[in-house]
């Protein structure tokens, strides 16, 4: 069967919530499986990173984090609203 090739472009966004270390990376792919966003796709070379395609859909649940098997591979950070803590102030 001829193999199917597709094409896709990545979305612009102001977020970066993933980022991946290319180093501690084996390429893997269980953060992209475990991903119920599918914000994250395979990299098109085995062994690679996974792409983050669609960082603007994340909604920072942590699962990607949580399967990695190589700690620090994939990193992900809050926005800054959702790292405010409210403190009550006692009177
Ligand atoms: S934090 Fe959750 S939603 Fe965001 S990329 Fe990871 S698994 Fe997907
Ligand atoms: S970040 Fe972790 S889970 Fe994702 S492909 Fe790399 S090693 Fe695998």
């Amino acid at each position: 069967m001829k193999p199917v090739e597709y094409k896709v472009s990545f979305v612009p966004c102001s977020t970066r919530p993933i980022r991946y270390d290319a180093d501690l990376c084996i390429g893997c792919n269980r953060c992209v499986s475990v991903c119920q966003c599918d914000i994250l796709l395979p990299s098109a070379k085995k062994g690679e990173h996974p792409i983050v395609m669609y960082p603007g859909e994340c909604y920072y649940c942590g699962a990607c984090v949580m399967v990695c098997p190589r700690p620090g591979a994939i990193t992900l950070t809050h926005p800054l609203m959702n790292q405010a803590k409210f403190v009550p102030v006692v009177k």
